[in-house]
């Protein structure tokens, strides 16, 4: 443990986590490296299967206790005390004081973090009872505050309703409630507005961003969606088969894709495509929306050399020689492909 005022909230350092599975050692997350600085947002862009959902488990110590896992790697997190811990090093007893008080994490179906025989009122009370020590009274006063900073009308009486008398909105907002209740200074958000329809899930994201604003709390957002990343993040890494291919921040990802799947993953976006038609002067032109070819290789029998190789437009025999490594794009750029021109070695911190 050391202090460290300046120190990122989290820093991760060549993360990998492996499964021993009966058809063999699949390798979930490799060597991923990311940073998210105080007050600020960075997304963990990726289909389903790139690995991020299992970066977010990793870090919380929380991967299914039955699986056979292999974790190495370093996830330093500096506390609200200016104490920098090593998360995946740490007694599980400090692990689980740290859990729901100084990170708390949301998942896209608040039905499996909310327990249905409990009122929403309940269950946040007895978080905030056994972190912050409240009474039970005290405790349930905290919770409609909480009620009433996610925007929910008659706090009052919601806080004595069950989650299945909610919709799937407002079951959302009691679990960033649920979250925000100990005033966490890193908020871990898995794919939180997938679930919703696109009027609740902007907001959703509008109120993340107000708390995110109003408390100085760091996010990890998980997501699916570019375009959502777009409004609603400051630093973004991509990842692809378990591996980090792009880190940028948000902008320059946006304005310069440098990784042939991430230049994929922005042309499947309509607003994207539909920017293309206008400066093409192809508007009204009947057009198929964008989609990268092929799948995501079976982990257990990656390609050789670049794991995006079988699905790139721009693939040719180098790319199957070996994995290329994250080379320096720009300021606070890296990108995993050898079309970038390799320069100076990568810093730790962006990629
Ligand atoms: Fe495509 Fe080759 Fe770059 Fe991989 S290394 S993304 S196959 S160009």
């Amino acid at each position: 443990m050391n202090s460290n005022a300046n120190a990122p909230r989290l820093d991760v350092r060549h993360l990998s986590t492996f499964f021993d599975t009966d058809e063999g050692l699949i390798r979930s997350v490799a060597d991923v490296s990311f940073s998210i600085r105080p007050g600020k947002t960075t997304a963990l862009v990726g289909e389903s299967g790139s690995g991020k959902s299992v970066t977010s488990l990793t870090l919380m110590r929380l991967l299914p206790r039955t699986a056979s896992t292999q974790v190495s790697g370093q996830a330093l997190f500096t506390n609200r005390a200016g104490e920098t811990l090593d998360l995946l090093a740490l007694p599980e007893p400090a692990m689980r004081r740290i859990r729901g008080n100084e990170i708390a994490m949301i998942f896209q179906e608040p039905m499996t973090s909310l327990n249905p025989v409990f009122t929403v009122g309940e269950q946040i009370a007895e978080s905030v009872r056994l972190h912050m020590g409240l009474d039970r009274a005290a405790a349930l006063a905290h919770a409609q505050r909480m009620l009433e900073l996610v925007e929910i009308p008659a706090a009052a009486q919601r806080l004595h309703e069950y989650p299945h008398q909610l919709s799937g909105g407002m079951r959302q907002r009691v679990m960033i409630a649920l979250a925000m209740a100990c005033n966490p200074t890193l908020l871990i958000a898995d794919e939180p507005t997938t679930a919703l329809d696109v009027t609740i899930q902007a907001q959703i994201l509008e109120l993340m961003r107000r708390l995110q604003h109003e408390t100085g709390m760091s996010i990890l957002f998980i997501t699916h969606n570019l375009g959502v990343v777009a409004h609603h993040a400051d630093d973004v890494a991509v990842m692809y088969a378990g591996r980090i291919v792009e880190s940028a921040p948000v902008k320059d990802l946006f304005a310069s894709p440098q990784h042939p799947y991430t230049q994929g993953l922005l042309a499947c976006l309509p607003a994207q495509q539909r920017k293309r038609e206008l400066a093409a002067g192809e508007v009204g032109a009947k057009r198929r929306l964008y989609a990268i070819r092929g799948q995501v290789s079976s982990p257990l029998a990656p390609p050789p050399g670049c794991a995006f190789e079988p699905r790139c437009d721009h693939a040719m025999a180098a790319c199957r020689v070996a994995m290329p490594g994250l080379r320096n794009a720009g300021p606070q750029r890296a990108a995993r492909c050898i079309l970038v021109p390799e320069s100076a070695a990568v810093p730790l911190e962006i990629a």
